[in-house]
């Protein structure tokens, strides 16, 4: 097994509001679930917010040399309109709108989640379950909890009996919600005739006659709850106790509350280690959300196609400008910030360029006022601190002034402490962070574009100036410049 960088990490846990050192529950192994997108509409740059976050703390642990169970579900059913177990399913309302199977729609927004994550480095999860996968393991769940007192059946559909559950546990301890005061709003009392208490939600729902979606269980054709699924895989996947489970904020309650009290019902112990919600990315000072269509979507920004941006912007710069953000920050997005965010980008990438392209180091006139070790230290402990990326992002910025340095020949570092540098800086910056060097182009356009080169310069070596000006000409037209060094002509790509 990879060796593991042993370190001491602390996370903030959202269910006892403190940093909390992590200890892994096997060692060497961590396992993380991650609430997925519902896949019934365009994926926006809120979800991509959140998605990203998970991105750096699945890198670190990775990084660190931890083997990392990530799972990521795709909720195509049971996600009802509103989070009071009413109104259409999501899915099911959107096949009727596009006049497309369910599974059609499940298929066509999955593409688009991937899609966009790719472009974004953010890489795959290890496990990525469907909840329609899943419907034999969520109806085993149900009759475990009615078994136990937990639950009822009403009608063909089954509910969560809180008061039930109350007896031995304590619904609400995740979001700190009293739900005595909740019920009293109206909002909740509505339309929950069918439930012995407004409080109770559901596990199953009885599909009425137009209901695309549903499936047979012992209570009739249905289909099973939204907070169900995420229980019934998270458990399946990560067993019974596992050390981290994420999400937005938003989902803190109802949707985690219920699943914490499911879990907890069924196996009547502690299941989830740590707790882990991003803040939200807003959009004019509101909550980028799909239901109010205050969103701007990933591709738009990229091709500068809004009405909010002053111009397109790289996924690569998104992604730094949500990583200079802690996630537990709010993010709100402005034209400014990622103006910033792009200045600060190239800065950084311009100056380890610099760095690696330098192959010296200077035995035995070593002037060094940079504690290289020490740095690599402030690094991780950036990191380790409940994963806060903009320390980490500083950090990397404060040791680019040595680069200059350096290259000036004004300090002078022994060969451990330059390859110590260099590693240290492409580790955080590549590995960590997620970043790429934004002229990441394809095999073939690389070899293209080398192709040129070479003929240029057999031109240039035949003074042949028409022809080479010609080739480094249209180049720069499509956003490509040469850069002619002593005996190497290298490239840049502007997007
Ligand atoms: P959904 O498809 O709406 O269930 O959202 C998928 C993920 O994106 C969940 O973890 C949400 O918490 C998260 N999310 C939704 N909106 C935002 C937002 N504006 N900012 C950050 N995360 C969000
Ligand atoms: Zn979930």
């Amino acid at each position: 097994m990879k060796k593991i960088i042993k370190r001491n990490i602390k996370i903030y846990n959202s269910i006892t509001g403190k940093k909390e050192i992590f200890n892994p529950i096997i060692k060497g192994h961590v396992g993380m679930y991650v609430c997925g997108p519902t896949v019934y509409n365009k994926i926006h740059l809120g979800n991509c917010r959140t998605f990203i976050h998970f991105d750096l703390i699945f890198r670190y642990f990775k990084y660190l040399g931890y083997k990392v169970r990530y799972v990521r579900n795709i909720t195509d059913v049971g996600h009802l309109e509103n989070d009071n177990d009413e109104g259409e399913d999501k899915i099911g309302k959107k096949a009727k709108i596009e006049k497309l199977e369910p599974m059609e729609i499940v298929q066509k927004y999955t593409i688009d989640f991937h899609q966009t994550l790719y472009l974004f480095n953010i890489l795959p999860p290890s496990i990525e379950p469907t909840a329609t996968g899943h419907i034999i393991d969520q109806i085993e769940y149900i009759k475990i909890l009615i078994k136990k007192g937990l639950a009822y059946e009403v009608n063909g559909s089954v509910y969560f009996n809180i008061e039930a559950y109350n007896k031995n546990y304590e619904y609400g301890i995740l979001s700190k919600h009293k739900i005595d005061n909740l019920i009293e709003s109206s909002r909740f009392l509505k339309k929950q005739q069918e439930k012995r208490n407004p409080k109770d939600f559901a596990l199953w729902k009885k599909a009425p006659i137009n209901h695309i979606m549903h499936w047979p269980s012992p209570w009739g054709n249905g289909f099973p709850s939204w907070h169900l699924e995420c229980s019934t895989m998270s458990v399946k996947y990560l067993g019974k106790f596992f050390d981290i489970h994420g999400g937005g904020l938003d989902l803190k309650f109802p949707h985690h509350e219920c699943e914490l009290a499911q879990i907890q019902g069924i196996y009547n112990q502690k299941t989830i280690n740590f707790w882990i919600h991003t803040n939200m990315l807003t959009l004019n000072g509101y909550k980028m959300s799909k239901s109010t269509m205050n969103i701007l979507l990933p591709k738009d920004i990229f091709s500068g196609k809004n009405t909010f941006l002053e111009k397109p912007f790289h996924p690569n710069i998104v992604r730094f400008f949500i990583l200079k953000n802690h996630y537990r920050s709010i993010i709100n997005i402005s034209n400014d910030a990622l103006i910033d965010a792009e200045r600060t980008y190239y800065s950084l990438m311009n100056k380890f360029k610099k760095l690696d392209n330098i192959y010296y180091a200077d035995t035995d006139n070593v002037v060094s006022t940079f504690d290289v070790f020490s740095w690599k230290e402030e690094c991780h402990k950036a990191m380790d601190d409940d994963f806060n990326s903009p320390m980490l992002i500083s950090l990397l910025f404060k040791a680019t002034k040595y680069i200059e340095l350096l290259e000036k020949g004004v300090l002078k570092l022994g060969i451990d402490d330059f390859l110590l540098f260099k590693n240290t800086m492409h580790n955080f910056i590549f590995k960590v962070l997620g970043l790429e060097p934004i002229e990441k182009i394809d095999n073939v356009s690389k070899k293209l574009i080398n192709l040129l080169i070479k003929i240029r310069n057999n031109a240039r070596s035949e003074k042949n100036w028409i022809l080479s000006d010609n080739i480094r000409n249209e180049l720069k037209e499509l956003g490509i410049t040469l850069e002619d060094n002593k005996n190497i002509t290298t490239f840049k790509i502007k997007t």
